[in-house]
């Protein structure tokens, strides 16, 4: 059976034009399946649509959260509810096309596969302000994490059951899931496609959320951040023990000099350094604190089978 999970936050002039390319794409592979509408608290009328397309359909389910808790968390409670043999991962705004699908199960078919992921030739989408930001980010997480290439994929793929255990068997908070997508190995293909405009609507992705998102990810695949710390640290360290004995010279020779701009440098400076190690060290603190607390990713108002 084939499972195909869709994240739903506010969706509803999608919704139609979702549903019939979905269907009809899985009806063409011919495997019995299952579509899963994680409605992430929408406010619209996306559930009321969902409800009557499932009418039409029973292989419709709606897993329905109890209010907004973001897309990782969303595409986590697809993960989990899902019972197929090949689970696929999709965004709701069509901008991933689902007829790939079709390509996607014929290279896991084969047992050849564990993990099929589409990789974008072209994104001829986002605004350029998003755009510059998924460069940038990209830029520093490939080299900071020691991930292969993700810059190209997202969330768009189809994994076999071993793999999505793998992937659920993780159970952090803080979830990037190409990242951990990447990390669980496995064999993985890429299968190219243009990635489309959305077909309608806005994003749902605030900027906040995104950078939310991207910290998840550098925080959590690389040790640079924590790493840059000490080694600035002790850099600094031993700047100031040249910079101390040329001082204590000074003194000592009687050339000491009034000195005003090297003090207010030195403040700014260890002053800014350690701010920013706090800062870092608060993000790393933040994610302990928030895995201690081990609470749900989400919850589940209403599932509808
Ligand atoms: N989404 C969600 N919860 C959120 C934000 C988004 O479930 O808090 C869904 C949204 O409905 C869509 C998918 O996640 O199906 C991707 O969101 P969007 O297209 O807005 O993000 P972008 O493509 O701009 O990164
Ligand atoms: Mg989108």
């Amino acid at each position: 059976m084939l499972s195909v999970i869709i994240p739903i936050y506010n969706e509803e002039s999608l919704i139609d034009e979702l549903v019939i390319r979905i269907t009809s794409t899985l009806k063409g592979i011919g495997e019995s399946y299952e579509i899963i509408f994680v409605d992430d608290g929408s406010s619209d009328k996306s559930v009321e649509l969902l409800l009557k397309k499932r009418d039409e359909d029973t292989n419709i389910k709606i897993v329905s959260l109890s209010r907004n808790f973001g897309h990782q968390a969303a595409l986590t409670a697809g993960l989990e509810y899902s019972k197929g043999d090949y689970i696929t991962i999709l965004d709701g705004d069509l901008q991933d096309p689902p007829e790939l699908m079709a390509e996607m199960y014929s290279s896991l078919i084969t047992g050849e596969y564990d993990v099929a992921i589409g990789y974008r030739k072209k994104r001829n989408t986002d605004n350029k302000k998003r755009r510059v930001m998924t460069r940038i980010f990209h830029y520093i997480f490939s080299r900071i994490s020691n991930l292969e290439d993700i810059e190209h994929t997202g969330h768009f793929s189809m994994m076999t059951r071993k793999a999505v255990d793998a992937l659920l068997s993780m159970t952090e908070k803080s979830r990037y899931l190409p990242g951990l997508r990447s990390f669980i190995g496995f064999r993985q293909i890429k299968i190219e496609y243009t990635r489309q405009a959305r077909s309608s609507g806005e994003s749902k992705m605030k900027l906040r959320q995104l950078i939310r998102l991207a910290a998840d990810a550098m925080f959590a695949f690389s040790r640079i951040p924590i790493r840059f710390c000490l080694t600035l640290g002790l850099s600094g360290v031993a700047i100031f023990l040249f910079v101390g004995v040329y001082v204590i010279v000074s003194k000592v020779a009687g050339w000491a000099p009034i000195g005003w701009s090297s003090t207010l440098i030195s403040i700014y400076f260890l002053g800014s350094v350690q701010l920013t190690f706090l800062g870092i060290l608060g993000e790393y603190l933040f994610r302990i604190y928030k895995e201690s607390q081990n609470r749900p990713l989400y919850f589940v108002k209403e599932v509808f089978e």
